[in-house]
């Protein structure tokens, strides 16, 4: 063996012990109540948690905005998620106008090779409704790129429903899984306009633009579309309690519709929309209220949601200003995905430990089709964390690892704190400290099982 972790609790989404684990090239080779192998570098876990690394699939590094860019590239970004315990990331390749998906990803690549620390892949952003587009969809699917995203708000960036049902339609024929941002984007528009016109831009009509409606009329619709072509749906980044509801309710019935959330919609309200630095806040979808946020809870401790995922885009506080319509949308959250959902959920005994991996490892894995990842199992890579739950601390952006000068987060007060992070077999950060290098994230082709 390269490494062996002795005595700590290893937690998969059905089970909880007590074990070692061994690490050759790359690979967990093997897990036993004693491993009486050596190995060159012996970590003693005693006391804490080990947990398979955590997979965001839902990260936007180097993302343009007006004139301006996500605060994190490929490498900070990943430095990032590589000390909060994050191991894999899937960000977005989108279509420009005029751009075949391959262009995008050709362009998104050159970005990311070379520069993440960690292993990655692309969803495949799809804007522009033709049939060029549509007929690249196989080829998506044969060169490792199985899932798709669209969008039903942005000016720029929606197509319409009949486009939508298009790609469900050739996305179900060909393997492939349709993630959509559901918000209505006519509904937005227009209340963003007589908000704007009134001269009411203050934060909170960031809020009053993007109420909870807005997104679960989206979602009731797309979900209804799905299960007419009973194709396969993922939602992104699911805010509002009621579309929760309209997920629950196909999946009830048997539809293939999975759902994530996000950090922040489980943790902060509107509300912060109210404080005089409201516009940090400002993101899509937007906040919602308080009972939204309980039923993501529930959601998610009952398994009607899968995956959480943070949105990561955040841009400089010098950024983050001026009327609501015209701030750059999006916040931080790569580096507190873990530590967060471990304390908020596991500590505060709203989810069991075994959920925590199963919807920060496991089913990101399996949904997205990341077929070494997300497990602790034999022959899987070694993509682990260690978390010790003894340690108590607090959230601080000076002491991160993204550009990014602020966090929504500043002043938490964190239950326990990633000790380690390991790579395929290699400790890539340790008590807040970067050990890996640049450029050592492998890009990772994918495959959905169907
Ligand atoms: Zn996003």
């Amino acid at each position: 063996m390269d490494l062996i972790v002795r005595n700590a609790v290893l937690v998969t989404p059905s089970e909880i012990f007590k074990a070692d684990l061994g690490v050759s090239g790359g690979k967990i080779r093997a897990i036993a109540s004693h491993l009486t192998d050596s190995a060159p570098e012996i970590i003693e876990g005693e006391g804490m948690f080990l947990l398979p690394g955590a997979i965001d699939v839902h990260t936007h590094f180097h993302l343009p905005f007006g004139d301006t860019f996500s605060a994190d590239d490929f490498y900070s970004g990943s430095v990032a998620a590589a000390c909060g315990g994050v191991t894999s990331f899937i960000d977005f390749a989108t279509q420009g106008p005029g751009q075949t998906v391959a262009e995008a990803i050709a362009s998104r690549r050159e970005e990311a090779d070379g520069q993440a620390v960690i292993d990655y892949s692309f969803h495949a952003g799809i804007t522009q409704a033709n049939r060029e587009t549509l007929r690249e969809i196989p080829d998506l699917v044969r060169d490792g790129f199985p899932s798709l995203k669209l969008f039903t708000a942005y000016p720029n960036l929606r197509v319409t429903d009949a486009f939508l049902l298009e790609v469900l339609e050739e996305a179900k024929r060909g393997g492939a899984l349709v993630g959509v941002h559901a918000e209505n984007g006519d509904w937005i528009e227009a209340l963003r306009e007589r908000f704007v016109l009134g001269g009411r831009t203050a934060p909170i009509y960031h809020y009053l633009s993007r109420p909870g409606f807005v997104e679960s009329e989206a979602v009731a619709r797309v979900v209804r579309m799905a299960k007419a072509l009973e194709a396969p749906l993922y939602v992104f980044h699911l805010a509002s309690g009621e579309g929760l509801d309209a997920v629950a309710a196909a999946r009830a019935e048997g539809f293939p519709v999975m759902a994530e959330t996000c950090p922040h919609y489980l943790l902060l309200t509107a509300e912060k929309y109210k404080q005089p630095d409201g516009e940090r806040f400002i993101l899509s979808p937007a906040l919602k209220e308080e009972a939204d946020r309980a039923r993501l809870w529930r959601g998610l401790a009952c398994g009607e949601i899968d995956v959480v995922a943070t949105d990561h885009c955040p841009f400089l506080l010098k950024e983050k200003k001026g009327p609501f319509h015209l701030v750059p949308n999006g916040i931080g959250g790569v580096e507190t995905l873990l530590p967060l959902l471990y304390s908020e959920g596991v500590a505060k005994k709203r989810i069991t430990m075994n959920r925590l991996v199963e919807v920060l490892s496991y089913q990101p894995a399996r949904i997205f089709g990341l077929e070494g990842k997300g497990s602790l199992m034999p022959g899987k890579d070694a993509d682990f964390v260690l978390l010790d739950p003894r340690v108590e601390g607090r959230i601080e952006a000076s002491k991160q690892h993204s550009r990014c000068d602020h966090s929504p987060y500043e002043g938490w007060p964190l239950d326990g704190k990633i000790h380690l992070t390991v790579s395929r077999g290699k400790v890539v950060a340790r008590d807040g400290e970067f050990l890996g290098r640049k450029g050592n994230g492998r890009f990772l082709p994918r495959k959905r099982s169907r």
